[in-house]
């Protein structure tokens, strides 16, 4: 094994370095700029940490959020790291004994806020350290076109220029749109930077949408399925999080709840809540997430559809950063689309902008609410979907999200596609989705009645069938270029050049249905779906789905072990041991100290604290 393999089995008790990890390593260790793109649970701290325990100075490493710094160090000190954070959440007497230890060179890796880069007192420490390396942790926040820009971030380039030498830089993200990932090349001045990316397909989330009649009765029965785990519910608006979070405390659930119209201080309370597993269920808006490490979250539910496609891969990403399996669930509802583009059309963020920016800015989020819809109602793989609005390829089959799971027909629906299309062109395309779907329909609709549309050709002409289908066939038709709405206010339909080759017969329309009575067990049937996935999902060839009886219990033992040891540690359990970690210790069941170290993620720091605890526990289980 090599020198960094060692320090990782030795710190982080892992056996082998992930997609991406080792060239990340490598490339920072021999001083080069280094620009890593790797999704959420990919590992991306490790790629700085391992390197930091190697170089002969100390690390800096910048990052946005208090939560998350905290949780970083408790892990590093877990494992036996000396690493300390530098930032507000310390009183002015605790940053200065900090500091203090970090100029004697007690620490290893400092964690610091970017505001406090170019401040006085750190700065003069930092004129002075050995710095050898600076990792920038979720760099698209430099970058205004990203959804988290921090100015403060800009700092950080000041304080490197001010530096007598210059530290070799690290840059990281799970954020990958081009314009982002220009502008933290550019801004944080990366000079001829080894960039690796890695895929962000997740295979251990599951993923499913529904549109269930009882959104709320839906959600408390997968609820229950899952009982004793860890999962967020995100909820578009504040209103919706108190109502839900209210039911759910009504219905005997252990939740919290957290939104921007809550105090500082009952939202850092509820956030603990949740991260130290007293709380199971946190309901939230997208307040809520950034910079939350907790790695044993089991399931993300949307209440809501979310504005677009990269919130919603940033949200549901939260669940199974462990890399056990995890479910991801997004309850869809017409009305989701009112409120979001009530929304953009309310937007008041982009204030300062002039009137054409403001627009393009507007249609720009029309447009990717759209696709986020289309992702709702597609029949194909929704991974698949996925991966390809953000410029990658799956297969078109995953076996582990709702639609590769349930059953389906091909359905020739072509009458219906040139009864739609037709009406669009009989009507000289003037008409939004709803006005063609009506008129097909044969609704006998005021509206209907004021432009006519009962004395065209069409109407009524697709009265038998029911109108989910006409609409479902009516996106499938948008999906792929039959037919196009404008992305204006007016959402007019419009012809494409395919309109014709529909219209002419010379191209069938079929479609892959789920079988009707699939439709209403779907949530219930989580469980058994799931097994499939689980297991693919098992990079490491173990998963609980596959746990006997007896591994069963001794997992339940372990789980409680590890509560009691965070107890007395005063850290989230999973900072402890990861889900992952007790799952493959049960599959082990290791007799011998060095059994328990080939347990991934015990390392030997870990094992002398609390190794022997968790033999004994196995062995008595
Ligand atoms: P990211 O910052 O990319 O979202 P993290 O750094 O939080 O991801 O890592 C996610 C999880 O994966 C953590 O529990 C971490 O300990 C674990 N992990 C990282 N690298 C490895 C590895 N090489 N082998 C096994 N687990 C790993
Ligand atoms: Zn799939």
């Amino acid at each position: 094994m090599d020198e960094a393999g060692k320090v990782l089995k030795q710190y982080f008790g892992y056996d082998a370095f992930r997609e991406g990890q080792k060239e990340l390593v490598e490339s920072l260790l021999a001083g080069q700029d280094t620009f890593g793109i790797m999704p959420t649970g990919a590992g991306k701290s490790i790629c700085f940490q391992v390197p930091a325990l190697m170089m002969r100075g100390i690390t800096l490493v910048v990052s946005p959020l208090i939560s998350l710094m905290k949780d970083q160090v408790e892990g590093l000190n877990q494992a036996g790291v000396h690493a300390a954070y530098l930032n507000s959440s310390l009183t002015p007497g605790q940053y200065r004994k900090a500091l203090g230890y970090a100029k004697e060179g007690r620490y290893k890796i400092i964690y610091v806020a970017p505001e406090r880069l170019v401040t006085e007192g750190f700065l003069d420490f930092a004129l002075q350290a050995d710095i050898s390396m600076l990792a920038v942790d979720e760099a698209h926040c430099v970058s205004q076109w990203g959804q988290d820009f921090r100015p403060s971030y800009l700092k950080i380039v000041e304080f490197i220029q001010k530096l007598p030498s210059r530290p070799v830089l690290g840059a990281f993200t799970a954020t990958a749109t081009k314009e982002v990932r220009d502008d933290i090349m550019d801004i944080l001045l990366l000079q001829n930077p080894k960039v690796v990316t890695t895929g962000f397909d997740r295979p251990n989330l599951y993923y499913a949408v529904q549109s269930p009649r009882d959104k709320y009765a839906s959600m408390k029965n997968f609820l229950e399925l899952h009982a004793g785990q860890s999962g967020i519910i995100y909820c578009l608006t504040r209103k919706y999080v108190e109502e839900v979070y209210e039911r759910l405390r009504g219905d005997g659930f252990s939740a919290t709840k957290y939104h921007a119209g809550l105090s500082d201080e009952e939202r850092k309370e509820n956030q603990e809540e949740f991260i130290y597993s007293r709380a199971e269920i946190m309901v939230a808006t997208n307040a809520f997430g950034m910079g939350i490490d907790k790695s044993d979250v089991r399931f993300v539910v949307h209440y809501n559809m979310p504005k677009n496609m990269e919130s919603y891969y940033q949200e549901a990403g939260r669940a199974g950063r462990d890399g056990e399996a995890a479910e991801c669930i997004l309850l869809y509802a017409g009305q989701d689309v009112v409120t979001n583009q009530f929304f953009i059309d309310n937007n008041k963020d982009n204030q300062e902008l002039d009137e054409v920016s403001r627009r393009l800015v507007a249609e720009r989020d029309r447009e990717r609410l759209r696709k986020m819809t289309f992702y709702c109602f597609t029949n194909e793989c929704l991974r698949d979907y996925t991966l390809r609005y953000f410029g990658e390829y799956g297969s078109n089959y995953c076996g582990n999200c709702c639609n590769c799971l349930s059953q389906f027909e091909n359905v020739d629906v072509s009458e219906i596609a040139m009864g739609l299309i037709g009406c669009v062109e009989s009507c000289r395309q003037r008409f939004g989705v709803n006005m063609i779907v009506d008129t097909v329909h044969g609704a006998n609709t005021a509206k209907i009645r004021n432009y006519r549309m009962d004395g065209n050709p069409y109407y009524a002409k697709l009265a038998q069938v029911p109108a989910f289908r006409l609409r479902q066939v009516m996106n499938h038709l948008q999906l792929y270029g039959y037919l196009n709405v404008t992305s204006d206010e007016y959402a007019v339909v419009k012809l494409t050049e395919k309109s014709a080759l529909v219209l002419k017969g010379e191209e069938r329309i079929i479609m892959k249905l789920a079988k009707e009575q699939e439709h209403p067990a779907k949530i219930k049937g989580g469980r058994e779906e799931k097994g499939k996935g689980a297991r693919r999902g098992a990079a490491a060839g173990f998963s609980r789905e596959e746990f006997t009886q007896r591994e069963e219990r001794l997992f339940e033992k372990l789980r409680a072990l590890r509560t009691e040891i965070a107890r007395e540690e005063k850290v989230p359990p999973y900072i402890v041991f990861s889900d992952k970690t007790l799952v493959h210790m049960c599959v082990v069941k290791p007799t011998t100290k060095e059994d328990m170290l080939t347990v991934s993620g015990v390392g030997e720091f870990k094992y002398e604290k609390y190794g022997e605890r968790f033999l004994q526990c196995v062995q008595e289980g």
